[in-house]
């Protein structure tokens, strides 16, 4: 196990106690950046051409510089051309595989790298923490929109990790292998 879970104990909570996951999004919001190696493994999976699930995003090559910078697991994934590949979403801003009352439709293995690593990552400094500020307040959380059940409900990264139950080890062993998965986007 590493991160988001959407049937682990936390997540399966999350929608009810802060309205919504981290699998739906608002307005102008994005979902996980996918790897040609997520697309590929969702398209043995589910037996769905890449366009029913993928929506592309073209960049500028600033903004596409910039992800990078900001992501260094994603280094290198803009190395052919500006284009961000993402999960698509319904009309109301969910993931086209979330099934509503039950979490993800897609078993772990099969599921983003992305995904499985959120909310875990990896800064420009090379250190490890969470993606999501804690707001330290379940109401102000849940009007913020963008809060995650696990940030607001642990102490530190210890408690973070011990509720999706994985350790720093595993954590950094999907970090490793989308960074390589990224590296490889590039490479076609
Ligand atoms: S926002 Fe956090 S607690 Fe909620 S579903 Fe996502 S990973 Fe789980
Ligand atoms: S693929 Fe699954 S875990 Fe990822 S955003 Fe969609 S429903 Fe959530």
């Amino acid at each position: 196990m590493s991160g988001c879970t959407p049937s682990g104990p936390v997540c399966a909570r999350c929608p009810a106690v802060l309205g919504s996951s981290c699998c739906e999004v608002r307005e102008g919001e994005r979902l996980a950046t996918l790897t040609r190696a997520d697309v590929a493994r969702l398209t043995a999976h589910t037996g769905l051409a890449a366009r029913r699930f993928v929506l592309e995003e073209v960049f500028s090559e600033e903004e596409a510089a910039g992800y990078e910078a900001r992501r260094p697991l994603y280094r290198g994934y803009f190395r052919r051309e500006p284009v961000r590949l993402a999960l698509r979403t319904t009309r109301e801003g969910a993931c086209v595989f979330l099934v509503p009352g039950r979490g993800c439709g897609l078993p772990e293995e099969v599921r983003p790298v992305a995904c499985r690593l959120y909310p875990f990552e990896r800064w420009p400094d090379g250190s490890w923490s969470v993606s999501v500020g804690r707001y330290g307040d379940l109401a102000e959380a849940r009007e913020g929109g963008e809060a995650c059940l696990a940030v607001e409900e642990a102490e530190d990264m210890e408690a973070v990790l011990a509720a999706f139950g994985t350790s720093r080890e595993e954590v950094e062993a999907l970090g490793a292998r989308l960074a390589e998965e990224a590296r490889a986007h590039a490479r076609g």
